[in-house]
């Protein structure tokens, strides 16, 4: 990890905004110019860091470009697709505001959103989400499943994590060095926040359709998404297991006194193939299903012992005064604690 100091002579934007780009040419020019608008509207020194998570269209040329031109901008080109989670961490990693915005690229987080966020940081929350009152353009099944899926989380954890709410949201520098501070490979974003604590508050947006392009996210990403969130924060389905093997036993237990009962008082015992046949399917099915859950588990450890670094950085642009920055507070001891910046 390059290690940034904030030296002297370097002042910190007051505000960063995040935002994670996978193949997201066809809105980058729109958003572009809505964050610009953004940026202008805000009432103190603010930069735009756009994380690049291994685009395979004209995307990062564009955002090099952008970056190169408007020191505002910096981008964070990623080796590969890391995934939305990770690549949302590359760029608060880098982010050197005091109050971070992360929010997604095809505008269905409008900017405008950002200014409410912001009123609800000066009145001294910590973390201020955005929570979608309505979603349109959202077919009736991404409706439908995104309403299961916060629901049935809601159910699975003891963390508060919000319902109706996205990765769109403003976290202070607490929050921010706190969650720097969460090393776990699974990165469930919006769980992590909610498990923090701080003062946390909401504020209701309409969510847009996507200004442009299609979906990053094709239905088996999504339920990847989900499994992630349920097991990372909660062992309910751990605990399941142990109470359906109790169930079935007791079952099982039922089911041999009825045989020796059968075997003892009627005569003729000989079918029942049927519902030995039944009985092992069930039992194996529920078995192969459990193990499923505990393999989940057993993944999630198997991925945080490897310790390998969350995400790999091809090239940064637009942080050459970050760089400059570092260079200074090597030669330099005049850093000030807790300023320090980390890029990655
Ligand atoms: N995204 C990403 N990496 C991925 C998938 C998505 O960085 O592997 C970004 C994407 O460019 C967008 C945000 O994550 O900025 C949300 O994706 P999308 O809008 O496609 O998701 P949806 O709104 O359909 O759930
Ligand atoms: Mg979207």
């Amino acid at each position: 990890m390059i290690k940034a100091g904030n030296a002297a002579g370097r002042q910190a934007p007051v505000y960063s905004l995040v935002i994670p780009i996978f193949n997201e040419e066809a809105v980058l020019p729109l958003l572009v110019r809505r964050i610009t608008a953004l940026l202008d509207k805000l009432d103190g020194r603010a930069e735009a860091i756009f994380v690049d998570d291994g685009s395979r269209d004209t995307s990062v040329i564009f955002l090099r470009g952008m970056a190169a031109e408007d020191p505002r901008f910096r981008l964070i080109e990623l080796s590969r697709n890391f995934g939305h989670q990770i690549a949302i961490t590359a760029g608060m990693d880098a982010a050197a505001g005091d109050a971070v915005i992360v929010m997604d690229a095809d505008l269905q987080d409008p900017p405008e959103v950002v200014l409410d966020l912001v009123a609800k940081w000066k009145q001294g929350y910590e973390i201020v989400y955005a929570r979608r009152t309505k979603r349109e353009g959202e077919t009736l099944f991404k409706r439908i499943t995104a309403n299961l899926f916060y629901r049935v989380l809601e159910q699975m954890t003891s963390v508060d994590i919000p319902r109706d709410v996205g990765d769109f949201r403003l976290v202070g520098r607490k929050a921010l060095d706190t969650f720097k501070r969460m090393p776990e490979r699974d990165r469930f974003v919006r769980g992590m926040f909610g498990w923090m604590g701080f003062k946390q508050t909401a504020v209701s947006f309409e969510r847009p359709e996507r200004a442009a392009g299609e979906t990053k996210y094709p239905f088996w990403k999504m339920v990847r998404l989900a499994v992630h969130g349920i097991v990372s924060f909660s062992d309910k389905p751990l605990r399941l297991a142990l109470w359906a093997g109790l169930a079935i036993s007791g079952f099982a237990a039922l089911l041999g006194v009825y045989a020796l009962f059968s075997w003892l008082f009627v005569s003729s015992v000989v079918h029942g193939w049927t519902s030995t046949v039944v009985i092992i399917s069930f039992l194996s099915g529920i078995n192969l299903f459990m193990t499923g859950i505990i393999g989940l588990y057993v993944g999630g450890i198997h991925a945080e012992v490897k310790r390998r670094p969350l995400y790999v950085i091809d090239r940064l642009t637009g942080f050459e005064e970050a760089v400059a920055a570092m260079r200074n507070a090597e030669t330099s001891k005049d850093v000030p604690a807790g300023r320090e910046r980390r890029l990655g």
